[in-house]
């Protein structure tokens, strides 16, 4: 047997059908860029994250940029964020000028941790950046609190969690600002780059608007110095076809997590996932924690197991942020995460047979 780390051909199968007219549409009005289907997604993905504006751009780095840059956020100024995610997470923050300040996370669930924030907010720090990790809110309720202390903005990394819940309310909706990835294999993956930016602040929603499309007020008036980051039309069409399905595929998610977690417990040397009871867990990632990560992984993968690692480097250790002179030792709990994560086959189509035949091998290596 072979287990992927995703497959999305069945996936595929359920909404072919509804692609195939949305691009026939799409190629009769010509309208490939700022048309009519983007817009519409737009508002249909603002409205699904409880949210009431949405701006399409090219992809999830973009969307993260454009909020930085429409929160007036520039050289100098400091932005928190944790030091365990994906690299883009500090790269929309360098673009502006601004730097990336990190602080640790939480052992539970790998997110921010709110007790470590206050430390590092400085004079110069103008947001906390928090990134619902694998799919799961971070402690947004706290997270708020302390940046409504100190007159800062909260800006979602949710590129991993569309469609998760915390206290009820969902991912896009949990701070000022919210910045999600449609790359194929998140939770919600066009078929291409993209990203939209999600925010209930009218000037937010103006700005990046402006700002990913030249700049522009009218059509050769422009009033900043914008980007061209627009989402497709094609891939809004795609993405409004998959919004559809979204709850019923999270939920397929969330059942494969709990049967991988009944078939992994009491395995020593196997830590599953926690899911805090006040949020959903998405599970865009299943990421176990596993004693000799690395020979697992090997022969894991040389069984036909897809497995990943999210991830093997914490940003601070990273050699594109060795200017920040971070070294081994300053985020402890990233770092220990760092050596021992790996990331399951995960996909909403996956079968009972393929998550029992992944558990049966992890606990044959384990015992090793
Ligand atoms: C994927 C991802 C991004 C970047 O999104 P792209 O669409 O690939 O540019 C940013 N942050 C996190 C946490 C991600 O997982």
């Amino acid at each position: 047997m072979k287990v992927p780390f995703i497959d999305f051909t069945e996936q595929h199968q359920t909404i072919k059908k509804e692609i195939e007219t949305g691009f026939k549409e799409v190629f009769r009005r010509g309208d490939f860029v700022l048309g009519k289907a983007a817009e519409e997604f737009e508002a249909q993905f603002a409205g699904y994250c409880d949210s009431k504006y949405g701006v399409g751009v090219n992809s999830g780095t973009d969307a993260l940029y454009l909020a930085v840059s429409a929160l007036d956020i520039n050289l100098g100024d400091e932005v928190i964020i944790p030091p365990f995610t994906f690299i883009a997470t500090a790269l929309c923050i360098s673009y502006t000028g601004a730097k990336p300040v990190f602080v640790d996370i939480e052992d539970e669930t790998y997110n921010l941790d709110p007790k470590k924030i206050k430390q590092a907010i400085t004079k110069k720090t103008k947001a906390i950046m928090p990134v619902h990790l694998y799919g799961q809110t971070a402690d947004m309720d706290e997270i708020n609190s302390i940046a409504k202390e100190y007159g800062i903005a909260v800006i979602e990394d949710a590129a991993q969690a569309h469609g998760a819940r915390y206290k009820g309310k969902r991912s896009g909706a949990l701070g000022e600002v919210a910045c999600f990835s449609f790359y194929p294999t998140k939770g919600l993956g066009a078929y291409g780059d993209g990203g939209i930016v999600v925010t209930s602040n009218k000037d937010i929603y103006e700005e990046v608007k402006m700002l990913r499309d030249y700049g522009r007020e009218g059509r050769y008036k422009h009033k900043v110095k914008g980007y061209n980051s627009r989402l497709d039309t094609l891939q809004a069409v795609v993405l409004s076809a998959k919004l559809k399905h979204l709850d019923k595929w999270n939920e397929q998610r969330s059942n494969h997590a709990a049967y991988y977690g009944k078939l992994l417990k009491g395995i020593k040397g196997v830590k599953v996932p926690v899911a805090k009871n006040d949020r959903t867990h998405v599970y865009q990632t299943f990421a176990i924690r596993v004693k000799n990560r690395d020979a697992v992984c090997a022969e894991l993968q040389k069984r036909g197991i897809g497995v990943l690692i999210h991830y093997p480097i914490p940003i601070h250790l990273q050699e594109a942020y060795r200017e920040l002179k971070h070294k081994k030792g300053d985020f402890p709990v990233s770092e220990a995460l760092c050596e021992d994560v790996l990331s399951l086959p995960m996909f909403p189509h996956m079968t009972k047979k393929q998550i029992e035949f992944v558990c049966e091998n992890i606990k044959e290596l384990v015992k090793k």
